[in-house]
């Protein structure tokens, strides 16, 4: 229903008190939302709190997609509130928040990461340089080795990977995929004075995964953690006849040791463990198959040609949807394929018709500074990000605030009346 300040939206929110107990519950809740382009989920969630009910819990921080502190299940598909638009959803659909699986609810939509923090230390999370150095070390951003650890290093912790897994919650001693994924771009880095034990524990979990791709479909940061786990088996094909003893340097590190994982596996398993039963497949097939399978995971991991398609051109609308003069937000649905796996994604764009030539100019609605999400604010006249109050004018010079450089441009054509924009 639309009313003078905005269509009235639905909403169902989980509620669990601890003092109470129980299995918890959904409580409903409506509140006209003006402008659903620029409303957040967690904006809905701050006025849910302010003006309706203050006893309702839910953790955020940043705002900015940064923090990670506010991921959540949002209308049963994880993601982070400050990142997800109240567009998103039709308007007469009821949008329903629930906290993240398989982590212990603490009150409503909080949730306890301990038993997250505990998988990501299990992987030795930490930088250990081989030799000490005066002054750091350097990885090229065009070397191979930086290519392929690729967006892994973007990782927020907000632990929807986790949470949208169907494997962690069957096998304890399955560290699950943002630690794996924080393991593979500490494995592939150079630099790094742990790899044995790191590989060692990596390996002690890893089999456990089914390849559904969940981690990477719901990852806010874009990160394939499928690709991380599947590359850290790769490495075990290298070297299928390695000793299996945990390594005491790390052990007296972090977390639980490979030995104490698989026992805790085999507690919860009666039937052989998948690791060791995936790791003696390995070993059986032998060097033709390791070649073969190496084969074709090279065609989709190696090489940076390789990685991701080529940019391609989306279509925007027809060129007369836009009014002369105006800034218009315009939410592109594309498909993006990496390797094997082909994503949806769902990206704004800005899009400035002018009176004169060039009449369209498209910028990328991502900050340059944080990388927040920018919108156009037609009383300013200028466009505007949701932190640190970063502003550009129109033409995407910076007006004020923290943000490094101009808005990024997307370059684009025009096909038979319609506008297509090119995306990275
Ligand atoms: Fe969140 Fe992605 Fe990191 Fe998983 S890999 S914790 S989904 S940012």
């Amino acid at each position: 229903m639309s009313t003078a300040q905005g269509n009235k939206r639905k909403f169902e929110v989980y509620r669990y008190d601890p003092t109470q107990g129980g299995e918890g519950h959904f409580d409903r809740f409506e509140l006209p939302v003006q402008d659903e382009t620029c409303t957040t989920i967690l904006d809905v969630l701050i006025r849910l709190q302010k003006e309706q009910d203050p006893t309702l819990a839910f953790r955020y921080a940043c705002r900015i997609n940064m923090c990670g502190s506010c991921g959540m299940v949002i209308n049963g598909r994880e993601g982070l509130a400050c990142k997800t638009n109240v567009s998103d959803f039709p308007g007469d659909q009821t949008i329903t928040l629930r906290p993240l699986n398989h982590f212990p609810v603490v009150k409503d939509l909080v949730v306890d990461m301990g038993p997250f923090f505990q998988s990501y230390e299990s992987c030795l999370p930490f930088f250990d340089p081989k030799e000490p150095r005066q002054e750091p070390a350097i990885i090229r951003p065009d070397s191979e080795e930086r290519q392929t650890i690729g967006l892994a290093t973007e990782c927020i912790a907000c632990g929807c990977c986790v949470s949208s897994c169907t494997m962690v919650n069957c096998h304890p001693s399955y560290a699950g995929p943002a630690p794996l994924n924080r393991a593979f771009t500490l494995l592939m880095d150079s630099r790094d004075g742990l790899y044995e034990q790191r590989l060692e524990r990596a390996l002690a979990s890893c089999y456990h995964c089914r390849t559904e791709f969940n981690c990477t479909e719901v990852c806010p940061k874009e990160i394939s953690c499928t690709r991380a786990i599947k590359h850290i088996q790769r490495l075990a094909m290298k070297d299928p006849f390695r000793r299996r003893e945990p390594a005491p340097d790390a052990a007296s590190q972090a977390g639980p040791a490979p030995a104490a994982a698989e026992a805790a596996d085999s507690a919860a398993d009666p039937e052989m463990s998948r690791r060791r039963f995936l790791t003696g497949l390995t070993v059986g097939i032998g060097a033709t198959s390791t070649l073969l399978v190496g084969g074709v995971l090279a065609s989709t991991f190696a090489g940076p040609a390789l990685r991701r398609k080529p940019p391609h051109w989306i279509r925007v609308g027809g060129v007369d949807a836009f009014p002369v003069g105006e800034v218009s937000t315009v939410r592109l649905t594309y498909a993006e394929t990496n390797g094997f796996y082909t994503q949806d994604l769902v990206k704004p764009i800005l899009v400035w018709r002018q009176p004169q030539a060039p009449e369209f100019v498209a910028y990328s609605s991502t900050c340059t500074h944080l990388g927040c999400t920018v919108r156009w604010d037609a009383n300013q006249r200028l466009f505007l990000c949701t932190c640190h109050g970063g502003a550009f004018n129109r033409d995407g010079s910076v007006k004020s605030g923290p943000p490094p450089r101009p808005l990024d441009r997307l370059a684009l054509r025009i096909d038979n009346g319609n506008l297509l924009v090119k995306m990275v």
